[in-house]
């Protein structure tokens, strides 16, 4: 018999999930290229050139013991250095090796954390609409998730609400820029606004309050435009990456942590991380591929084609007459249910052959999530489908 904590989770398991399991059945039927799959953030790019020539020369280059071996829990020192080093080129930081901790994605990077941090009862503050899959983590250590209300229309957090969500029993926020999935970014006055907040609450409470930085999407921004590191604007802060989606790398499973050198209770903290990347069973990340990110941190997938893909989803939508959010970086779009009701709209558009994610999921009731990091074809073919869908609304 399962447990009753697990059951719940299967109960509420994801909605994108089930929505992209439902997308294989409906394929097997019409066939893929009839179904418009616009559900899971699973990157349509190859990964650049550069992973494969990196992985061939670690495999052909190096010392087959050293390269497939255990290591220490939180990674190869020099991969973690030669993170630090660009990170410190990039944004100005001051970390080096002991700060950095190589973690299986950001998934496994957010987990990490939090288990590291969080006693039951603790409580952990999103701002909705949020990674869906944050009140999973934040159970998995029973923590309690607090959520502050979303801010239509333009998405960007309000910090009153914020300053009210923080009490004596904040041990974390966990911000997400470019956002998951409103596709907002937030600039340097957002950044500093809610570091002041924490930093009010820690006075106010005498507590530490660790700010988890969820940057997935770091180097996706529109427009020539690059993302404030959030990290700079607050000391007690720990940023979570991925390679998933800047190096669309998803399935390798390969990111880190990078913990302020300045951060409250450094020391017990990166030693807390490197026991939990242990204990929770990851042991360390996986050998082959931190090598050759190693060699690729200055590498990108090619934002213009996210970039492009929405524009022609924008399009589409505008003909339709659906309101969205207009996205800054990352690639979704957050789009209105025109009666309010995210589910139904979901489930007329699967009768399309449209697989979209309903927001009740990420705390924002009333919205629906399109991810595009689709095929440019699949955006185009789907035109129709949408403007059938929007008729349904107009009847
Ligand atoms: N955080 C956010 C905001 C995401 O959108 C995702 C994946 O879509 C993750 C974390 C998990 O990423 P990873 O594949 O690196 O575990």
């Amino acid at each position: 018999m399962i447990s009753e904590k697990m059951r719940n989770m299967v109960k509420n398991s994801s909605a994108i999930r089930a929505m992209f399991e439902e997308g294989k059945k409906l394929a097997t039927v019409y066939g893929a290229q009839n179904v418009y799959d616009f559900s899971l953030g699973n990157p349509n790019l190859p990964a650049p050139a550069k992973i494969a020539q990196a992985l061939k020369e670690e495999i052909d280059g190096c010392d087959a013991l050293a390269l497939h071996g255990y290591m220490s829990n939180a990674g190869f020192e020099d991969v973690r250095q030669a993170i630090a080093d660009s990170l410190n080129a990039r944004f100005g930081t001051g970390y080096d090796q002991s700060c950095i901790i190589m973690s299986v994605g950001a998934a496994g990077g957010l987990n990490v954390f939090l288990k590291a941090v969080l006693d039951p009862g603790d409580e952990v503050v999103v701002i909705a609409p949020f990674f869906g899959e944050y009140a999973n983590y934040v159970a998995n250590y029973d923590g309690r998730l607090v959520v502050v209300p979303p801010n239509p229309p333009t998405f960007m957090p309000d910090v009153k609400a914020f300053e009210n969500a923080l009490t004596a029993r904040t041990k974390a926020v966990i911000i997400n820029t470019p956002n998951n999935p409103t596709g907002v970014v937030y600039g340097e006055e957002t950044l500093k606004a809610l570091a002041d907040a924490m930093r009010s609450a820690q006075k106010k409470y005498g507590t530490t309050i660790y700010l988890l930085s969820d940057e997935p999407y770091r180097e996706l921004v529109y427009g020539g435009k690059k993302q404030a590191y959030p990290a700079l604007f607050y000391e007690n802060a720990v940023s979570g990456y991925s390679f998933s989606k800047s190096l669309s790398l998803a399935g390798e499973r390969i990111g880190y942590l990078a913990v302020n050198p300045g951060c409250a209770d450094f020391a017990d903290l990166v030693g807390a991380c490197s026991v939990a990347t242990r204990v929770l069973g990851f042991v360390n990340a996986p050998s082959l591929i931190q090598r050759a990110v190693a060699k690729c941190l200055d590498e990108s997938v090619d934002v213009g084609f996210y970039e492009k893909n929405g524009k022609a989803l924008k399009a589409i939508m505008d003909k339709c007459g659906f309101e969205y959010v207009e996205p800054q970086g990352a690639f979704y779009l957050f789009v209105k249910a025109p009666d309010g009701d995210d589910a139904a709209m979901c489930a007329k558009a699967k009768e399309h052959r449209l697989l979209l994610v309903p927001a009740s999921g990420f705390g924002c009731k009333g919205w629906i999530r399109i991810a595009y990091c689709v095929a440019p074809e699949t955006v185009a073919n789907s035109e129709g489908s949408f403007l059938r869908l929007a008729e349904e609304y107009a009847k």
